[in-house]
């Protein structure tokens, strides 16, 4: 790992491309490597993870093994803190070998570095954040863009090569930047292009110009009509769920036809797909159900005098619940506020005690398919159809990854799975992460792997790992 330059004071790190020369008492351009008394060390101690509560668990017997071995009660040594190497040839830094209910398993970790890497984003809010396709931003430098939208949540796809290797220097380090604070499960403030201004933090919820989102909705406006007809029957003679994907329209719902809620004339804005489910009823916004609406009369047209009534009693209501409002008809059929009853002003509770909190999930996307494979084995490829065969598990920092299908070994994980700080950075620009493949003895000889660095798990775990519990 290390070569000396000069018999002074400093050495040089090997472990990236960058070849940092270190001084005695300094660290490199990562932060990750130090120069401590002419060794080269790796500042954060290696993690395991530790489901139990005892001091030294490794070798004693657990309860029965169902065959996960990082959920198992035995200590998983995961990558974080496990170093990197540079050029790929070299092998991993720890090969590790551990007895699992009669089976020799291998895990083989390392801090791979990813130039090929980004994050997915899910917030869950109806808000209007930007246009699909709008472009993300940190610090003014594109990082990103806003993809598709999911059910209840707004997508954004931020990292990626084009963004770390592709623009200027800057846009490389401010993406970097972006990625290693949300992977570290730091707060990020981001702008959208004609959008929104965020604050993304994986596991809380997010900050939608200035506004804390508390709720993530329950429904469309025509799920929320399925879901709660039967309540609003007896209470009211319409109920207009607003929503900017499907507002709903309790009458002309199939629900309320089946419930035998007769027409009430009240007709909303928008372009009509099926009975009781309305496109486009207003502008995407900020306002109820993620349109632009502040007052809800703003997306109804006049009612019909022949089917409508005096004294009709109307319930308009967000998605979330968080935002509604009763009205009677009056005698010339104008909706005028009036008292809600009771019972529906509980239904509205009703509609908020079924959303679910929003949240920001962050996901980690790595592409572990190219040269990092040299550090598992001689024969690269020999890694990638084990775990295409599902005979190689794949984590990150001990979390489970979701391998895409297709070539390569395309790697997805939760970020909020994995133990603090599971991610670092070099300066080339790339995002430093943990990863492992574990998978039996036998199987790690056939496909090539390093088998003269394989080590007892007990020559690794030595009184300077950091253990955190599973
Ligand atoms: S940036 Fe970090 S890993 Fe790379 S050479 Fe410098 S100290 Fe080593």
């Amino acid at each position: 790992m290390t070569e000396r330059v000069r018999p002074s004071d400093k050495i040089r790190c090997d472990a990236c491309p960058v070849l940092c020369y270190i001084a005695e008492g300094r660290s490199g351009a990562c932060d990750r490597y130090a120069n401590h008394e002419g060794e080269l060390v790796r500042l954060d101690p290696l993690t395991i993870i530790d489901r139990t509560d005892e001091a030294v668990p490794f070798l004693e017997t657990g309860p029965d093994w169902d065959g996960d071995i990082v959920q198992s009660s035995r200590p998983f040594v995961t990558a974080i803190g496990a170093g990197t190497t540079y050029p790929d040839y070299k092998p991993a830094p720890f090969i590790v070998s551990q007895e699992v209910e009669g089976a020799d398993m291998i895990t083989v970790v390392t801090e791979g570095i990813f130039s090929y890497c980004g994050v997915k984003v899910k917030i869950d809010t109806d808000r209007h954040i930007g246009e699909e396709r709008a472009v993300v931003r940190v610090d003014g430098e594109p990082i990103g863009h806003v993809m598709t939208s999911e059910y209840g949540s707004r997508m954004l796809s931020l990292g990626g090569v084009d963004h770390l290797t592709g623009g200027s220097k800057k846009e490389g380090r401010v993406t970097c930047d972006a990625l290693l604070g949300l992977c570290n499960l730091e707060p990020v403030e981001m702008t959208i292009d004609e959008g929104a201004t965020l604050t993304v933090q994986a596991g809380q919820p997010p900050v939608i110009d200035g506004e804390r989102e508390r709720l993530m909705r329950v429904g469309c406006g025509s799920a929320a009509i399925g879901m709660f007809a039967a309540q609003w029957k007896d209470n009211v003679d319409e109920v207009v769920v607003v929503d900017d994907h499907i507002t709903g329209v309790l009458s002309e719902h199939q629900a309320g036809r089946l419930l035998d809620i007769p027409p009430t004339g009240i007709k909303v804005a928008g372009r009509k797909s099926t009975p009781g489910r309305y496109f486009q009823v207003a502008e995407p916004g900020t306002g109820w159900g993620g349109t632009n609406v502040t007052d809800p009369l703003s997306i109804l047209k006049p009612v019909d005098p022949k089917v409508a009534w005096p004294g009709l009693k109307l319930l308009m209501v967000s998605t979330t619940g968080e935002q509604w409002a009763y009205y009677e008809l009056d005698d010339q059929l104008n909706p005028v506020p009036a008292e809600i009853t009771t019972a529906l002003r509980a239904s509205t509770e009703r509609i908020a005690e079924n959303c679910e909190p929003s949240l920001c999930s962050v996901l980690f996307m790595g592409g572990a398919g190219g040269s990092l494979r040299a550090g598992v084995t001689e024969n690269p490829v020999g890694l990638t159809k084990s775990v295409k065969a599902m005979l190689t598990r794949v984590t990150c920092g001990g979390a489970p990854a979701y391998v895409w299908p297709g070539g390569g070994i395309t790697v997805m994980a939760d970020v909020t799975q994995m133990p603090t700080n599971a991610f670092g950075y070099v300066p080339t620009p790339a995002l430093v992460a943990p990863i492992e493949f574990t998978m039996r003895l036998e199987d790690y000889a056939a496909l090539g792997g390093h088998m003269d660095k394989v080590r007892r798990v007990e020559d690794v775990i030595t009184p300077e790992i950091r253990r955190v519990k599973g």
